[in-house]
């Protein structure tokens, strides 16, 4: 069964866990080593592969006397700082004996919430793809303030699969997958091999806390994955720590919990709206605009917007609401704030009489409107 889901994928992002490369001392060199060894593998087995490493915090915070968790961001940042080349040093000393060489490449995501950075990583990635080296992604610690935050390696993980369009995602954890239960209190747990759709009750059952040295639990996975399935990626969760799970996978071992691509996947500029641009704003929208634009695919026209909220460019992503502020797309506005506030409720044949010019009939176009799922 496995190995058929895997039958036509050929680049994979691999998510590497803190807990997975790292051990109370700081960075558990063998574990680095078993993984290099496994990507080596996997590429001879002709499989391009991108690895978003976490672990620079986990890797840096001795140097500061810290032994649990940096309990400022600045700590974080410095640790992240003094981390990140171990980091690198280490996987690059790990590659070399299989001839293998990594590059490091670290973002924000407010580098891949503008479109043009957007282009210019995937342009980057795609480049040392193509010359045989290894992608090292991580996020860029020291420079990230909450607003520019991916927020965890996870959700980053599944930008960069859909950056360097993967097929696959694999995210290796401290943990062998998503289980109907929480292992660590109960027994009986049992583990979910094979997941079609990410339901609420499969998000419920991720719940719950994450580990001391990254900033994920299953939850993070959980969301990751769902971005990832969405944009057509299926999404592995397996045990890290357990030497060479990566290639058991890919040799068809049923382990792990599997999450299947969505079905109808979403196009990369339609994902990269709904989950990397960040919403500026909100329109607010009668019944008939709200089931025009949900129901029946239609473009955003100015007659069905009531209210708006925010102040927004030509460009930003804006959220669409029903009366009730109930969030039912998001999409790219061609109107600021300022002119909507003008426009708003009048047909789009008045539209130039009000404003002295327009760029077009649409609020927002069709297709760059995304349905929330
Ligand atoms: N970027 C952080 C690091 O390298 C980890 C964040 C995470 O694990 O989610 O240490």
């Amino acid at each position: 069964m496995r190995t058929i889901l895997l039958a036509h994928v050929k680049r994979i992002v691999i998510k590497i866990g803190s807990t997975v490369i790292t051990n109370g001392a700081g960075l558990d060199l063998k574990q680095i080593e078993n993984l290099c060894s496994d990507v080596q593998q996997l590429r001879q087995r002709g499989y391009e592969v991108v690895l978003v490493s976490s672990g620079a915090v986990a890797a840096g915070k001795g140097d500061l006397g810290i032994s649990g968790r940096p309990q400022t961001i600045p700590l974080k940042q410095a640790a992240a700082a003094i981390g990140q080349s171990r980091l690198m040093g280490a996987y690059k000393d790990a590659l070399r004996p299989h001839g293998l060489k990594a590059a490091q490449v670290l973002l924000t995501r407010d580098d891949l919430a503008n479109r043009r950075r957007y282009l210019n990583a995937r342009n980057t990635l795609m480049t040392l793809l193509e010359y045989g080296i290894v992608p090292i992604i991580n996020e860029n610690d020291t420079v990230v303030v909450d607003e520019i935050r991916f927020g965890d390696n996870d959700n980053l993980s599944a930008m960069a699969t859909n950056l360097v369009e993967a097929q696959l995602l694999v995210v290796l954890s401290d943990v062998d997958g998503l289980y109907d239960c929480d292992p660590r209190l109960h027994q009986e747990a049992r583990m979910i091999s094979e997941v079609a759709r990410i339901t609420p009750e499969i998000e419920a059952l991720a719940g719950g806390e994450g580990s001391d040295l990254g900033t994920g639990g299953m939850a993070t996975k959980v969301n990751a994955a769902r971005r990832a399935t969405l944009y057509g990626a299926g999404t592995a969760i397996i045990n890290g720590r357990t030497p060479h799970n990566l290639l058991h996978l890919f040799d068809g071992h049923e382990l792990g919990t599997y999450f299947l691509p969505a079905i109808d996947p979403m196009a990369a500029r339609k994902h990269w709206i709904a989950f990397t641009k960040k919403p500026r704003g909100k329109l607010f929208l009668d019944d008939g605009a709200r089931r025009a634009v949900a129901e029946s695919g239609k473009s955003l026209l100015p007659s069905g917007i009531r209210s708006i909220d925010g102040s927004f460019d030509r460009g930003d992503a804006v959220r669409l609401c029903d009366l009730d502020g109930q969030e039912f797309a998001k999409g790219v506005t061609n109107y600021t704030s300022a002119e909507l506030t003008r426009i708003l409720g009048r047909k789009t044949s008045e539209i130039e009489g009000i404003l002295g010019y327009k760029y077009g009939d649409e609020i927002v176009h069709r297709d760059n409107l995304v349905l929330r799922t």
